[in-house]
Order: C-alpha cells, then structure tokens, then sequence
C-alpha cells in the first residue's frame, strides 16, 4: 500500500471501536477513525493529499489494483484497491468516507462535489430508457429540475406522491402509476424543503416491494440532507441509500460545496463505479474541509436544534405569523406525528412560517434582517432566511406551489448557532418593521457598512 494510506481497511470490517466494553460513539471517532498518523510522519491531523495520481510500488500492484477498479475480478478476502488517481480514490475522501458511514450505520459512502452530483449520478447509475421513477414532492429545487426536465427526455417516466399525506391514502395511486413497469428507483427527501412535510420511509422501503413489474426490486433513496446524519438514519428504517448535500450541515460553514451517498456495499459500488467514469468526485481539498467540519457536526448541529425551537416557539405566539412548519412543533393529532416519533431522533433546526401580508410583508421581513442573514442555503453554523416562492422555488408551477403549501407569505429560516436571544431579538425586530410598514430599511442601511467593514 501506499505510504501515507491506513493499511487493512476493508469494507466488511464492523464499523466499530470499542474502549473496554463500550462502543464508541461517532462523534467520539471523527477525530481519529481511519486515519493512523504513523503513516504520515505523525501528523495529528490528515494531510490533504493534493495529488492527481499515486505512484505504485511494483507493475504488480499497479496490474492487480486496475484489475479491482475497473471490476475485472472479485477482491481477495483480505485485498484493497490501492490509490491509482484522484478521480477514483484518495485518501482524504475515503477517510472521509469511512467517518460518514458512522453515523448512519453504513457499510460504504461515495463522495461527489456537489449534492446534485451525488443525487444525478445515484439516479443515472439505475435508471435506463422506459424505466419509471417515483418520487416524494416537493424535492429539493435543483433535484425536481432534474428530474422533470431532464429524465423524461432519456425516456424515464415520472411517478410523483405529496410529502406530508399518510402512504396508505396514497399507495394505491402510485402502484396503479407504476403498474408494468421497471421501477427501479424510489427517491424520496424527508422532511421536505420548505414545508418540513414528512415521508414515512419505513412504509416507502415496504411499498417499493410491491411496485412496478417487481424486477428488479427498486432502490429507495432518501436525501436526509435536511435533518442527517444526527438526526435521522434512514437506513435503519428499510432506505438503501442515503443522499446529502454536505454542502449544508456536513459541511456546516457555507464554506464548501459536496454531496455524498452512503448505503448498502452493493449499492454504493455501483454508484462509486459510475462517479469514476463521469467524473463527480470531489477533491481532496474539499474532503479535507469535510474532515475538519465532521468534528463538530454533532455539537453544531445540537445546538442549532436547540436555538431553533426558541426561535419557533417565538415564532409561533406571534401575532403576525400564520402558521410555523417546524418538526419539534408538530400536533400529537397530526396524521404524521407517530411516523415523526419513529424516524426522527430530533426535530433540526429549519424553520419556515408564514407572515400575514402575502410576499410584500415577506420581502419587508427579510429585508429588515440585520444579524440573519438574506440568502439561500441552509445548515450553516450562521442564520440565513429566504423566500421560498421567489427563490428556491420559484421554478415551481404556482397551482403545484399552492398545492405543497408554498405560499407567498411563507420564510425559509435556517437557524444558525449564534446566542438565540439574539436571534429573537432580530426577528422581533424584523416582524416589528412588517408591521409598522417602515423604518426598515434606514436600519438595514446603517447595518450594512458595519460588515462590509468587517469582511474586508
Ligand atoms: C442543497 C440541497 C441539495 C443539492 O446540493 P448541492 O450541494 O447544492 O449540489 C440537494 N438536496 C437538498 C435537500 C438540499 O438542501
């Protein structure tokens, strides 16, 4: 093996790390896991291995490693593929990709530099011509376009059901729709952008055995980039894959744009097989900064959570806000609500509600703003808050807005981990702007030369 690569990792080996009795935690390996410093003169740290291409030690190795990679003959129980070029591995991505697997219970990840990356090449590694995909709505802005504008023109026919609806009103329609056909992917993102609709995945994985022509089973996919890897693991409710943005709380700095894909070995080696041949990896640089961002991801996203339901809570007592779509808000008479408790382990920190004022009352709201920021994104260690109806999702035809509750009034929030009597301060402030009408904007302006300074 290489010199600075950990020798010995296999994919089947138990991803666990015991200390006496006790198995580790993730957050207590993602300082350490897969990474020995004696390989790197002993660097505490993982160096970021800015190289295209590895050199082999023997003809040998370099024969045997090409023979793995490109699938020419099964691995000896105990071989690896060695690093041959950084479109295929490298050691920062794929310690990176042993972590990741921790928190969802994984056998492996694949990691691209985008999440559209990660989504548009899992969906192209199983869908061929005449195939049929079925889909929750709404889907994430850049996944629905996707999917509607670009796989009905390779001839793949679209299935879609609402977030948010109890499958069993629902199964029916959608086994009739699929009816025939090869359906080998259900893609589904829970819970749902801007509504916090949620999808039951547990009951997605067991009507995806009934669906289509049966063969070959579908792959139920679910982008958890809303409330993973902390907060829900939908592996464990019967998903084969799961997709994230790590540009959102992976990463967790709105510094880096990466996606990724964890699952099932077989699964995630067809996907990795396809990201090789068309090119979607990330770099090491990138996997480097989601090395560094993994070590604080459970206590950035705790207390995001923590800040949000304030946040919410504030919201929700409001006189100017009609309604507050926030997990940890959820009626116990919701339809949804036993299917929150069973796959939720937390309710995350995004927020939308809507303002009373229609999307004039909206744009007076985030324009009064002065410590949340006004832009799109999410998962970041700071506040952001957008429009949903004219921006993330302003390519949705306004009848299926309506129809996903994507109002002219409603604000995207995604709570940050600044001190959370601050960030009530602000939207009170903000509210307050609404419904005064005016003032606003002087405080915005006397806000702005004060950052622009301080960004200099
Ligand atoms: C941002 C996002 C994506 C796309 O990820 P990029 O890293 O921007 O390519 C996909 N799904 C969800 C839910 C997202 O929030």
């Amino acid at each position: 093996m290489p010199k600075y690569y950990k020798e010995g990792k296999t994919k089947k080996k138990p991803r666990e790390v015991r200390v006496g009795k006790k198995t580790l935690k993730p957050e207590s390996m993602m300082m350490s896991y897969g990474y020995d410093p004696t390989l790197s003169e002993g660097a505490l740290k993982c160096p970021i291995f800015q190289t295209s291409t590895f050199s082999f030690k023997s003809a040998e190795d370099g024969k045997a490693f090409f023979e793995i990679a490109l699938g020419l003959r099964e691995k000896g129980p105990t071989e690896e593929l060695g690093l041959i070029y950084s479109r295929l591995n490298n050691p920062d991505l794929e310690i990176l990709e042993d972590r990741l697997c921790l928190w969802d219970g994984a056998d492996a990840a694949s990691v691209f530099q985008s999440g559209m990356a990660a989504i548009a090449t899992a969906l192209l590694a199983y869908l061929r011509p005449g195939d049929v995909i079925v889909f929750s709505e709404p889907l994430y802005g850049g996944t629905e376009y996707l999917i509607n504008h670009y796989l009905p023109e390779f001839g793949i026919g679209l299935v879609g059901f609402p977030a948010g609806v109890p499958l069993a009103q629902l199964a029916d329609s959608v086994r009739d729709r699929a009816a025939g056909k090869r359906v080998p992917v259900v893609l589904i993102e829970t819970p749902a952008n801007p509504t916090n609709s949620i999808v039951d995945i547990e009951g997605v994985a067991t009507l995806a055995r009934s669906l289509g022509a049966g063969d070959p089973r579908p792959v139920v996919m679910v982008d958890n980039t809303f409330l993973g890897p902390v907060f829900q693991h939908p592996l464990k409710h019967g998903a084969d894959l799961v997709l994230y943005s790590a540009t959102k709380f992976i990463g967790g700095h709105s510094d880096v744009v990466a996606g990724a894909c964890v699952g099932h070995a077989d699964v995630v080696e067809r996907v990795r097989t396809l990201r090789t041949f068309i090119g979607t990896a990330a770099g090491p640089w990138t996997g480097w900064l989601l090395l560094r961002s993994l070590e604080t991801l459970k206590m950035r996203m705790t207390a995001q959570m923590k800040n949000a339901r304030y946040v919410a809570d504030f919201l929700a007592d409001h006189p100017l806000v009609k309604h507050v779509n926030y997990l940890g808000l959820m009626s116990e008479d919701d339809p949804m609500f036993p299917v929150y408790r069973k796959q939720c382990v937390g309710p995350g920190s995004l927020i939308s509600f809507e303002i009373e004022g229609g999307e004039e009352a909206a744009f007076r709201f985030l324009n009064a703003l002065q410590l949340v920021t006004l832009a799109v994104s999410l998962g970041g260690t700071e506040s952001l808050a957008e429009h949903p109806t004219s921006m993330t999702h302003s390519d949705v035809e306004p009848e299926d807005q309506e129809r996903m509750g994507i109002t002219p009034g409603l604000i995207r929030m995604s709570v940050g981990v600044e001190h959370f009597e601050d960030l009530i301060a602000d939207v009170e402030q903000a509210l307050e702007a609404v419904r005064s009408g005016g003032g606003a904007g002087k405080a915005r302006a006397e806000a702005q030369p004060a950052r622009a300074k301080a960004t200099r």
